[in-house]
């Protein structure tokens, strides 16, 4: 009766998510719709069932009914509230998460949904009596519970096959909406992982390594901006109507507008990015790599990363780095993060420390900025820099009217173009030549068609979590010593790119080749003077 009670909730009510989506299906309307819908509930229903029948034991069921139903209670609001879908890549998002992001996500919603849905069941399961019943008859008793639950799951499946064949396949995000199922499902696929790559060693890359710059030049200070959750789209330099980055605009960058990142997770996105395979073998790998910042000291660079984000993802582990968590430099951190401006805090102190023999071949610095990261928007930005007005200035942002939470959104941009423009303007005091390079790790959804955030599936995720910024500084300096062309580079505005090209063009425009680089994916190398080997 138990599991029988759970598996009705469990569809009824966790899976709102799943049959708002399903009413919104322009292929399944009307009666048949309405059928379909039930056939999908019945089919849904026989598959807990069935997984619970196997679970029903005296001191097992429970704790499994628990789990079940509190799973499902989270995974029902953050569906809903984001129209998030919960899926592999999701799961590591929450495995990588960290007090600061988690507590960003915090809200009395999220209480009210975890104790509706999740904790009242509860309680009301640990006040009912289990029977206590021999091992046989239990066993008996489960297994036919079993065989009636496939069966109810085949037949519904059976009878509305037709349209579940083709709304699943057309629909592919609609299976990582059946909650509590997905959750367990993506676990399942995150524990299994490691039997099909081996996480324990990281391959070497780039140990030919070295700097092809011509004899005697000076060396140059290169900063590699590594931007989050940045929408192409809502730069003013790349067109939007809004004036959200005046300083860039000043500068004499080039900024690229069809750029597609990997993922659309920090936590996919990052170390691919980082990677020589591009997405396609990265997804695919057999084994971890050495990363883009390894193959740049190999080469002698002196390289540091520092981050304001929540880690690396292992991309800097063999680098010198520094998290600014700790940090409580005024005023950056007054607001007990810090913003993305005290990574330049102190720099030229930090690059003094790192060997004065790497100094003199050149230097490397990652800066992981804090970015955009939602749904907190309002907190990365100090707030001199809160130009456009009211914004959202809760984590609850289905709550907001849309537009508060684009200028919430917008505000972020304006302080990222505040902070590249202080970069660029450290950079210009530099003595020798300098660049910087700005790279988002992948977009975000600002409330279109429900959806908020970012993490969406790859294959279904909309184009403003996948198209990302990719903005260029080069000093004059810089121009002469490589024979930049700014034109040429001008000219690929348009041109189809993506995180592929990311690897080598750091390295190209690092003045570093290894048996890695491709010169096809350099986007810069294509408009310099021929490098010439040492
Ligand atoms: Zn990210």
């Amino acid at each position: 009766m138990l599991t029988f009670l759970a598996s009705v909730w469990l569809v009824a009510l966790p899976n709102i998510p799943l049959w708002r989506q399903l009413a919104q299906l322009p292929e399944v309307t009307g009666l048949r719709g309405l059928l379909f819908g039930l056939g999908l509930a019945f089919g849904v229903m026989g598959l807990t069932h069935a997984l619970l029948s196997l679970l029903n034991w005296r001191w097992l069921l429970k704790p499994v009914l628990t789990v079940f139903l509190l799973s499902a209670a989270s995974g029902t609001y953050f569906m809903w509230s984001y129209g998030i879908v919960i899926d592999a890549n999701m799961i590591v998002n929450v495995l990588q998460t960290d007090p600061r992001e988690a507590a960003d996500l915090f809200n009395w919603r999220l209480l009210l949904s975890l104790g509706l849905l999740g904790v009242l069941p509860v309680w009301w399961l640990w006040r009912q009596p289990v029977r206590s019943m021999g091992v046989l008859r239990r066993l008996g008793g489960n297994l036919l519970a079993f065989i009636v639950s496939v069966a109810v799951l085949v037949i519904s499946l059976m009878l509305i096959y037709q349209d579940f064949a083709s709304v699943m396949r057309n629909h592919t995000q609609l299976r990582y909406l059946i909650n509590p199922l997905n959750s367990f499902y993506a676990i399942g696929r995150v524990v299994a992982q490691p039997l099909e790559r081996d996480n324990s060693k990281v391959e070497p890359i780039g140990q030919d390594a070295q700097l092809v710059l011509p004899a005697g030049t000076l060396p140059a200070t290169l900063i590699v901006v590594v931007g989050e959750t940045a929408r192409m789209g809502n730069f003013g330099i790349n067109g939007y109507a809004r004036d959200t980055t005046p300083r860039l605009a000043r500068e004499d960058v080039v900024s690229l507008r069809n750029v597609w990142s990997c993922g659309t997770s920090t936590a996919t996105s990052l170390p691919c990015m980082f990677s020589h395979l591009g997405k396609e073998a990265y997804v695919k790998r057999s084994s971890n790599h050495e990363t883009l910042v390894d193959v740049l000291q190999r080469a002698g660079l002196a390289v540091l990363w520092i981050d304001n984000q929540s880690g690396c993802k292992g991309t800097c582990a063999r680098v010198p780095s520094i998290s600014t968590v700790t940090l409580k430099v005024s005023p950056h951190c007054d607001s007990g993060e810090c913003h993305d401006e005290v990574m330049l805090h102190e720099l030229d102190k930090r690059i003094a420390e790192l060997p004065a023999e790497r100094r003199a071949k050149g230097v490397a610095v990652f800066m992981h900025q804090m970015g955009s990261h939602g749904p907190a928007y309002h907190k990365r930005v100090p707030p001199a820099f809160k130009r456009f007005q009211p914004e959202c200035a809760s984590n609850a942002l289905q709550q907001c009217a849309r537009e508060q939470v684009v200028n919430a959104y917008d505000n972020t941009i304006a302080y990222t173009d505040h902070f590249l423009a202080e970069t660029i303007g450290w950079l210009k005091k530099q003595p020798g030549p300098s660049a910087m390079v700005y790279v988002a790790d992948h977009g975000e959804s600002l409330g279109e068609n429900n959806l908020y955030l970012h993490g969406l599936p790859y294959a279904i995720a909309p184009d403003v979590q996948k198209q990302v910024p990719w903005i260029t500084w080069t000093s004059p300096a810089f121009d002469q010593q490589r024979g930049l062309r700014k034109p040429c580079l001008q000219d690929k505005q348009m041109a189809p790119l993506s995180h592929d090209h990311y690897f080598h063009s750091v390295m190209g425009i690092a003045g570093v080749r290894s048996a890695e680089y491709k010169p096809g994916l350099d986007i810069y190398g294509t408009c310099m003077a021929s490098q010439s080997r040492p």
